[in-house]
């Protein structure tokens, strides 16, 4: 190494200070920052979140972090809001800042499936009764083929006992709910919310919003009587086809929440 590179690699570290991490794994891509921004947007303008719930993405310079906001509405999220944690959810960085207190639910995923680039946790409305009563969530029309017809149940009361306040707060419960995940991608948990995941912003997104999409219309069909879902070879064959396609909605979700600003 030339001794001008030297320095200005020595100079970046010492601005970059010794706490950040920034100097040993380098920043994250901008545009994946960018894009955790206007996912967190979209989530809010398509109601998948509220004023609670968050999304994650894997580092893309180092696998064993995560991109994740600061304690904030998913609507407020800046770009200055992103904070990087390790697989066990320490914030790198974490100064002054307030952390989401479920953080471990994407640490404990990241660890358990390296195929799993973007994590979403959310109280979507129409999950939540699925999550509570006997039906379960399928898929009802070929959108939402993804969630296959066996969607898992995490029940904290098998891990915790009856006493927690639902939330998962620690590296235990995450690690149980990456189980009870497995190799899906979406785990409801009863009398709480779901976790989504996906190998690209897009996808998680794009599964967290027609995981609702069909809840609300499962309710609405199971309504009207007995109802026919898609079967496991429909669901395969059409969420291949449909998997092709998650740009598509994406760009026009994002033009629609970031306009909202
Ligand atoms: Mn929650």
């Amino acid at each position: 190494m030339r001794p001008v590179t030297c320095s200005v690699v020595l100079l970046v570290a010492m601005l970059a200070g010794p706490s950040s991490g920034i100097a040993q794994s380098g920043a994250p891509d901008a545009k994946l920052i960018e894009d955790l921004v206007a996912a967190n947007r979209i989530l809010f303008d398509q109601g998948v979140v509220d004023g609670f719930g968050h999304i994650s993405v894997r580092h893309d310079k180092d696998p064993n972090r995560y991109l994740l906001a600061r304690n904030v509405a998913p609507a407020l999220v800046k770009a200055e809001d992103i904070m990087e944690f390790d697989l066990d959810s320490n914030a790198i960085d974490l100064r002054d800042r307030r952390i989401y207190l479920e953080r471990f639910i994407h640490g404990e995923i990241y660890k358990l499936r390296p195929d799993v680039k973007a994590v979403i946790h959310s109280h979507s409305p129409s999950v939540i009764p699925f999550g509570a009563a006997r039906a379960k969530l399928q898929p009802i029309y070929h959108m939402s083929a993804f969630l296959g017809t066996d969607v898992p149940v995490f029940e904290i009361r098998d891990v915790a006992g009856s006493a927690t306040d639902l939330l998962v707060r620690d590296k235990a419960l995450g690690q149980a709910l990456a189980k009870t995940l497995g190799h899906h991608p979406v785990a409801l948990m009863r009398g709480h919310g779901s976790v989504t995941v996906g190998n690209s912003i897009p996808q998680v997104v794009f599964r967290a919003v027609y995981a609702e999409m069909n809840a609300k219309l499962q309710a609405d069909a199971m309504r009207l009587g007995s109802v026919t879902f898609l079967t496991p070879e429909e669901a395969a064959k059409a969420a291949e086809t449909i998997d092709g396609q998650v740009m598509r909605p994406w760009e026009l979700w994002k033009r629609k929440a970031m306009k909202a600003e």
